[in-house]
Order: C-alpha cells, then structure tokens, then sequence
C-alpha cells in the first residue's frame, strides 16, 4: 500500500478512535447522572427503568472498548507495514473494502469464506 494510502487509515483510524474515546467519558457522565436521579426518585417504577438503562450503557461500553481495540490492532499494523494484507491469504484487501471497514483483517473472498464456514457450523 502507498504510503499516502497509510497516512489516510493512519488519520482515519485516529480520528474514529478519538470520536469513541469521547462516547465513552460522556456515557460515564450519563453514568453518574444515573445515580443521582435515583436518590431524588425513590419510586421503585422509576428506579427499575433506570437499572434498565445502566445495562444498556454498559453493553455499549463493551462494545466501544471492542472496537477501540480493533482500531489500535489496526494501527500497528500500519506501524509494522501488514496493514491493508489479508491474514488469511495474504493478498491485499482493497482500498474501497478497508474504507468501508478500515479495521478488517480479511480480504472480501476469505471473510465470505469464513461466514460461510460459521454458518455450517451453526446449522450442523
Ligand atoms: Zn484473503
């Protein structure tokens, strides 16, 4: 991959990292407002609906910190030049597929490959 190529993942990558960093201090804010609420509502209706929330911020927190994960994996592999190879069949994986998933691993053939395997796994 030309190096002008890296250098727009690079920004990419950070840029997406930086939006999740900023979710995840405002979910915990949204966190805190949590238990405030809950010492000026006492009603137990109340209280459930908000526990309710919690867990939902808290799957989304999981899932945030996944894909920050992914985007740091990304970013070494730009750092060690593998980035943009299929780990499977090291062939490149296209710059339109990275830009609509810059995080991916695999070229188009083996993910296909591989969904198809997970889902004969299911079904068996
Ligand atoms: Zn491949």
């Amino acid at each position: 991959m030309k190096q002008r190529d890296l250098n727009t993942f690079k920004k990419l990558l950070n840029e997406r990292r930086q939006e999740l960093m900023t979710e995840a201090v405002g979910t915990m804010h949204g966190m805190g407002m949590v238990e405030d609420t809950r010492e000026s509502f006492p009603d137990p209706t109340d209280r459930a609906s908000l526990e309710g929330n919690r867990n939902l911020t808290l799957r989304i927190r999981d899932r945030e910190r996944k894909l920050i994960t992914k985007i740091d994996e990304a970013l070494g592999r730009i750092e060690d030049g593998t980035y943009g190879k299929c780990e499977e069949c090291e062939q490149d994986i296209g710059i339109e597929r990275l830009r609509a998933r810059p995080v991916t691993t695999l070229c188009i053939d083996c993910k296909s490959l591989q969904e198809a395997q997970e889902r004969k796994i299911r079904t068996s």
